[in-house]
């Protein structure tokens, strides 16, 4: 359905009681909505990536609705309890929010507190040990930052820039490049936090700038702690945010994860997100050897007492999403009106 033709859709929807109907029916009831977020912009990232990042204000738009739909919010772990003994409250919702940057400390969970929500934080820990931004991320965004430079020479990165930075493409294919030399030279984090400060000096950037603002970092260990302190829940992400093939080293990944996560906090463990949302079948045999009892996709949907608890679905709200279309998903509206997909074994993104 063309994206107009469904917004006009819902507008009508709505005027004419469907959503609170939907909302307050049976069907919604038996059903879990497990939201997912990335960044709230702490400046404009929101502008650089729309589907990673939303504005402050938007997301203060998405608790309104929240709290004014009257849905309960509830923490992850009891959500998942409650969905498969059959006993959700009406209107059930989760909120998770993938990575743990520090936007969130700044930006998100201060807003979450004020509406009384519970969240969890898919935590990758490499990163957050580290204290510097994500390298492929942050070339992005500075790349982007410098979109009106024109040609720019970056022959001293192993780059022949084929057209502008005004283009997306070029820009991404730019930022894809670095990240492969990056890891072909075998780098430490260290090493190749140097290879975005060059970038930023070419780019005429003031990169101690951007670092001191916290921009693409993660949450270190006393924030982590912090907000542990204040009922924010930290689950697994894997250590660097990848997911290999092979049985031995995607479980060091989980122990590894968890052991950095435990060097902050203390509690256990057994929540797992996919990082980029790609999962095999062969991965489930491994979460559960790992004792990890549930596991969220970015596959859209409502989870069921049906659902396998080690593919759960989840709605990835972006700045893309119209406050009327995030209200057709919450209600359940949406599930009605979204393309069907047939049932997946493996997603791998390309
Ligand atoms: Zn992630």
């Amino acid at each position: 359905m063309k994206r107009q033709l469904r917004r006009a859709a819902l507008t009508i929807l709505k005027s004419c009681g469907a959503f609170s109907l939907v909302r307050k029916s049976a069907w919604r009831r038996h059903k879990l909505l497990i939201l997912c977020y990335h960044g709230v912009s702490l400046e404009d990232e929101n502008q650089w990536r729309p589907f990673l990042y939303m504005s402050p204000q938007q997301l203060e738009r998405r608790l309104d609705i929240l709290r004014d739909g009257k849905y309960a919010v509830l923490p992850l772990a009891e959500a998942l309890e409650r969905l498969y003994r059959k006993d959700l409250p009406p209107r059930s919702i989760a909120l998770t929010f993938d990575d743990g940057n520090y936007d969130f400390y700044k930006q998100a969970w201060p807003r979450l507190k004020r509406y009384g929500f519970h969240a969890t934080v898919y935590l990758t820990t490499y990163y957050s040990e580290l204290q510097r931004p994500v390298l492929s991320l942050i070339c992005s965004y500075m790349l982007w930052k410098a979109r009106d430079m024109g040609r720019v020479d970056l022959k001293e990165f192993g780059i022949d820039l084929p057209g502008t930075l005004s283009s997306v493409e070029n820009r991404e294919e730019v930022a894809s490049r670095l990240a492969q030399w990056a890891a072909g030279q075998d780098l430490n984090g260290e090493e190749k936090d140097q290879i975005a400060a060059s970038l930023a000096e070419r780019l005429g950037i003031d990169y101690q700038k951007l670092r001191q603002k916290r921009i693409l970092q993660l949450m270190n260990r006393e924030e982590m702690k912090q907000l542990a302190a204040e009922g924010v829940d930290f689950q697994l992400h894997t250590h660097r945010h990848r997911t290999p093939l092979s049985e031995e080293l995607f479980r060091r990944e989980i122990q590894d994860n968890r052991a950095r996560i435990a060097n902050a906090i203390s509690g256990k463990r057994e929540h797992f997100c996919y990082p980029s949302g790609a999962y095999r079948p062969e991965f489930l045999g491994w979460l559960a050897k790992e004792e990890v009892v549930s596991a969220t996709t970015c596959d859209t949907g409502f989870a069921t007492s049906e659902t396998n608890p080690l593919l759960l679905p989840r709605l990835v709200d972006t700045s893309g999403r119209t406050d009327l279309e995030f209200e057709s998903w919450v209600s359940g509206v949406g599930h009605f009106l979204s393309r069907r997909k047939r049932g997946r074994l493996a997603y791998v993104p390309d």
